[in-house]
């Protein structure tokens, strides 16, 4: 099973993979963590992505199509793959078409997780993370509902976009993922 985790900045899609994963069995592909580790080791990538991520802009397409790329060579994501925070632009989700469709391994499901802005605020401020004051809180809102939002209609057109309520408990909302997700196993 191959499913894309498309969501705004602090909607719980990190938690819920971690749910995913386990579960399933996919090999989880976060673009996140994977640009955090290349900032931590300062690899040429890394370098590069490191002045975007803090100011909560999107790092280039070129340079996280490469990161997923390598990513999904590897025998791990052979079984199936879970990715988490990619595609995030139109020219992403094309990219990422054209890879599978090489591969005749094309996306079962994008799972999209639908939380107000309002609430994202509130979750994000109290998470801690390097990227999580206000300002860059902020931008990386406005990179979500301009550059990733798109999404939903690229995916509703190819008609394998599937919307989860993002609000409730952990449990709450891990239960409807899953309802969703028996249906392609
Ligand atoms: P995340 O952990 O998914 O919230 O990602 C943290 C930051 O990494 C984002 O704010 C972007 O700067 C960068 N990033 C992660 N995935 C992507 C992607 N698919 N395209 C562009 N930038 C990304």
């Amino acid at each position: 099973m191959r499913v894309v985790f498309v969501g705004p900045p602090g909607a719980g899609k990190g938690t819920q993979a971690e749910n995913i994963v386990r579960d399933y069995g996919l090999y989880h592909l976060s673009t996140g963590d994977a640009l955090r580790a290349a900032v931590k080791a300062q690899t040429p990538i890394g370098i590069k992505a490191d002045e975007y991520m803090k100011a909560g802009a999107l790092v280039p397409d070129e340079v996280v199509i490469g990161v997923v790329v390598d990513a999904l060579e590897g025998e791990q994501a052979k079984s199936g793959c879970l990715l988490d925070g990619f595609p995030r632009t139109i020219p992403q989700a094309e990219a990422l078409d054209k890879i599978l469709a090489e591969k005749n391994a094309p996306l079962d499901v994008v799972l999209e997780l639908s939380v107000p802005d309002e609430e994202l605020f509130k979750r994000l401020a109290s998470r801690g993370r390097a990227d999580d004051n206000p300002e860059v809180i902020k931008q990386r809102l406005v990179a979500y509902h301009g550059q990733t939002e798109p999404l939903v209609g690229y995916y509703t057109k190819s008609g394998i976009l599937r919307k989860i309520d993002g609000l409730g408990t952990v449990e709450e909302i891990y239960d409807r993922i899953k309802t969703v997700l028996d249906e392609y196993k």
